[in-house]
């Protein structure tokens, strides 16, 4: 395999241990540093060299299991090569939002203090956070083998999920396909904002980002894009994983199928992703085009951390519930008018209302009543629980399980958003009504794309049964309580 140790090539040594790293090197000595893939191995960016990143450095800290591998450039394709690329990523991708999550008192982890990194997890083309760990996979033997750990792209984009887990956890189990596609859009705008954190990346995209063209920037995960076309065509974009230089809009997601080739637009939460993703990417572009003149890579750096800034704020205060996109949309308006009195609000709301994120009237009034076929057949139940949450029951024998109903935890009622900003809340029988018909879709996409794990001993059929063999494609399982079955998130993953 690529990765044995004994294979491993230390270019130039350094000190051993990072702690001291940060310190000026002595006159005379050499800098001791690390190489890393800018963004990807696929990616024509290639590597650079970069200071040694402090894994373990509070908040936000990493520990990649397995042994310690001293400091040094070493030789992409070994195990070496991939700790150190890895760390690079990792560090990058929390001190990007570190600061931002400290402004609302998000100091760690779901986890705890340190989150473990597994870098070899097992035989999958894929990688996951699962809330105890971010796990990386490898695909295919010898020389041919990837690592998904390799990518900077894939790395940001599960430290990602870690990041919004910690200032949102009450999104993991949020049963609603735009709640779990945000968290994949969060994911992959983590990688944007991550690489153009880096100045020679800013200075090479700088002209592409302002025409919103694709760019090695936009293609996130070009290698394991190329991996799964091998075997699946269709499924992701001919170019990469997901490319944040699109044009997708909006459209209500209960109304899409559970899956489509990557050309068309489906339920599944990574490929309607890329309707906020793309909007994010076009936001950035016009932001650069409508703020400046004539726009420099240090203005680029400026409108990065203004949109992180903005996005941040956004999630931190958006209600979980069906049409999260908007709600998200709404809040960064909302947010640039308290921050940035304005300058970037009419920007914000021409993106959105041209991906049809946001209506120009009344933006809440189209999601909160979600598109629904089969809201007659639905019984809705057990209607308790304080605070602002509803427990319902979906009823689960249209999927094939006959013997109990499907429990998920819901917010009480709909927030209907107008822009910029007044709120006003749907009556508890409509918004009910409409929760239940976005939740039962949800349970609908996860179990026509195998994502569901079910318990023992279950009586199935229909649909419910192919979920026999969804094994680690599971995002989601069902657990026995009470004579019900509870949805709940197992983990998030990085592929289609
Ligand atoms: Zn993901």
């Amino acid at each position: 395999m690529a990765g044995k140790k004994k294979s491993s090539r230390r270019v130039r040594p350094g000190a051993q241990g990072a702690r001291g790293s940060r310190r000026k090197a002595p006159r005379g000595a050499v800098e001791v540093g690390i190489q890393a893939w800018v963004d990807d191995p696929s990616s024509p960016w290639g590597l650079m060299e970069r200071p040694v990143p402090v894994l373990d450095a509070a908040p936000f800290a990493f520990s990649i299991t397995g042994v310690a591998i001293p400091v040094g450039r070493y030789e992409p394709g070994t195990a070496d090569f991939r700790h150190w690329n890895a760390a690079d990523a990792l560090r990058r991708t929390a001190d990007l939002w570190a600061p931002l999550l400290a402004r609302h008192e998000v100091k760690r982890w779901q986890p705890g203090a340190t989150l473990p990194v597994s870098l070899d997890a097992g035989s999958e083309l894929n990688a996951s956070y699962d809330r105890t760990q971010l796990a990386f996979f490898h695909a295919g033997r010898g020389k041919t083998a990837i690592f998904t750990g390799e990518s900077p792209d894939i790395v940001c984009h599960e430290t990602g999920h870690a990041c919004l887990d910690a200032l949102r956890p009450d999104l993991w189990d949020a049963p609603f396909i735009e709640t779990a596609a945000f968290h994949e859009s969060f994911g992959d705008v983590t990688a944007l904002l991550a690489a153009l954190g880096l100045p020679q990346v800013r200075e090479k995209v700088l002209g592409m980002l302002v025409a919103n063209k694709p760019s090695p920037l936009s293609r996130i995960a070009e290698q394991l894009g190329a991996a799964v076309r091998q075997t699946h065509p269709q499924a992701v974009e001919s170019d990469c994983l997901r490319n944040a230089a699109n044009r997708w809009k909006y459209v209500a997601p209960e109304s899409l199928p559970a899956s489509a080739p990557a050309k068309e637009l489906s339920a599944e939460p990574h490929a309607f992703s890329r309707v906020f993703t793309g909007a994010f990417h076009e936001l950035l572009s016009r932001m650069l085009q409508e703020t400046f003149a004539s726009p420099s890579a240090d203005d680029l750096a400026t409108v990065a951390a203004d949109a992180a800034r903005l996005l941040i704020d956004a999630v931190a205060s958006a209600p979980v519930q069906p049409d999260f996109f908007a709600q998200v949309g709404t809040r960064m308006i909302d947010a640039d008018g308290a921050t940035f009195a304005g300058r970037y609000g009419g920007v914000i709301r021409a993106v959105l209302v041209g991906r049809r994120i946001l209506t120009a009237a009344a933006p809440g009034d189209r999601p909160a009543t979600p598109a629904g076929k089969r809201a007659a057949s639905l019984r809705m139940a057990a209607v308790a629980t304080g605070g602002e949450q509803q427990t319902l029951e979906i009823d689960a024998a249209p999927y094939g399980l006959s013997s109990a109903g499907i429990l998920v935890d819901v917010p009480r009622s709909v927030a209907v958003t107008a822009v910029p900003t007044g709120k006003r809340t749907l009556s508890v029988a409509d918004s009910t009504a409409a929760l239940e018909r976005s939740a039962d879709r949800f349970i609908g996409v996860l179990f026509e794309n195998q994502r569901i794990e079910l318990p023992a001993r279950v009586r199935v059929r229909g649909i419910a049964a192919t979920a026999r063999g969804a094994g680690r494609r599971a995002t989601h399982a069902l657990s026995r309580t009470d004579g019900h079955l509870r949805l709940s998130r197992l983990r998030f993953d990085g592929a289609s």
